[in-house]
């Protein structure tokens, strides 16, 4: 038996707890359900806060380990994570009862920051989770994994939650599923877990995004979980209730463990899979930009369709289409009917 946290198995771990923890009382009111509950892995709770805006709600800090040793005294079985972004916070996990921790993105972004995290660590068995990097860079979130795995650590997972982008479409941070996959193929033996909840940013999202996940191979969730999230100090759209979370976890459907994990095969046909769903979401977008431009040109009293800007589109496209090694004829033709459509959708 392995005494490693983070191991691949057929069963998903399931991590989830607060975005932060904000009270003793909200505390236990969140880790008591899910203690029962058997499919929970790993209690989530936030101490410290990386905070886009200063002035709000920053974690309690260090008191609130006091709260999360209690827990661990009620549930001992069921062990603490929480996200630290400086040495003095994993000492600080060290000295309580602190099981694994999570390197965030505003973090993992950082080489010398995750160098000195993982100089702190060294000669420990702390489990840590790397979240990956706010920038869409598999090798920057490669890199932070291999700092930790040259200062000895073994103990060590990956988590997808998006990347940060200017245009926020369907989720708050776009889910680039093709990153992950990549990380997979160049660390197989290395869990992969994925963060619904932050990719999503809502919690109506949260059960498509988790299902997304499993079907793709993850091997775990982190979902934040909040006893009353319309009220929570942090990421209140996002979060769900524990009641919720076990009736999603009711629904989930879960892979049966292929001995051998998917063929080549599989893999790639499921990333042809992504990359065609991300056309569909390409088209979706520029048909929207297309009605808008359609209301302006009537405003406007212009007409729909302008021969000089469609002899730019295709000449552009003509361009990129050699440039990209693409059949020019193919290309011109795709390009002809994506226009149609548009000129279609502003008449
Ligand atoms: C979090 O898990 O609460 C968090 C801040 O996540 P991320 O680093 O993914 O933004
Ligand atoms: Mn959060």
């Amino acid at each position: 038996m392995s005494d490693k946290l983070f191991v691949i198995n057929d069963k998903p771990t399931i991590i989830a707890g607060p975005c932060s923890v904000e009270s003793r009382q909200q505390l236990t009111a969140v880790a008591d359900p899910l203690a029962a509950d058997s499919r929970i892995g790993l209690l989530r709770c936030g101490i410290w806060k990386p905070r886009t805006h200063p002035g709000g709600f920053e974690g309690l800090g260090e008191p609130a380990l006091q709260w999360t040793d209690e827990v661990h005294r009620q549930h001992p079985t069921l062990p603490i994570c929480c996200e630290v972004a400086r040495p003095e916070h994993i000492e600080l996990c060290l000295r309580h009862e602190i099981r694994a921790i999570w390197i965030g993105a505003r973090t993992s972004v950082n080489p010398f920051l995750v160098g000195e995290l993982a100089e702190v660590l060294r000669g420990t068995d702390m489990a840590v989770m790397v979240k990956n990097p706010i920038t869409p860079d598999v090798d920057l979130w490669m890199g932070a994994i291999e700092r930790l795995l040259r200062c000895g650590l073994s103990d060590i997972a990956a988590i997808h939650r998006g990347f940060n982008t200017y245009n926020k479409f369907n989720y708050r941070n776009t889910p680039l599923w093709e990153i992950p996959i990549e990380l997979r193929r160049r660390m197989p033996e290395l869990p992969l877990y994925c963060d619904p909840s932050h990719i999503g940013g809502k919690r109506d999202l949260v059960a498509s995004l988790s299902q997304m996940a499993l079907d793709l191979h993850f091997d775990g969730l982190m979902i934040e979980c909040h006893p009353d999230p319309d009220n929570a100090l942090t990421d209140r759209d996002q979060q769900i209730t524990p009641t919720q979370l076990r009736d999603m976890l009711d629904n989930l459907k879960t892979r049966k463990n292929t001995e051998t994990g998917p063929t080549d095969l599989q893999r790639m046909r499921e990333q042809l899979d992504l990359i065609d769903s991300q056309i569909l979401q390409l088209l979706s977008q520029r048909m929207k930009i297309s009605k808008d431009i359609g209301i302006i040109k009537r405003g406007h009293n212009m007409p729909i369709f302008q021969p000089q800007r469609w002899q730019q589109v295709i000449e552009r496209q003509m361009t990129a289409a050699r440039q990209l090694g693409l059949d020019e004829q193919f290309v011109k033709e795709i390009t002809e009917k994506i226009h149609g459509e548009s000129l279609r959708q502003q008449e």
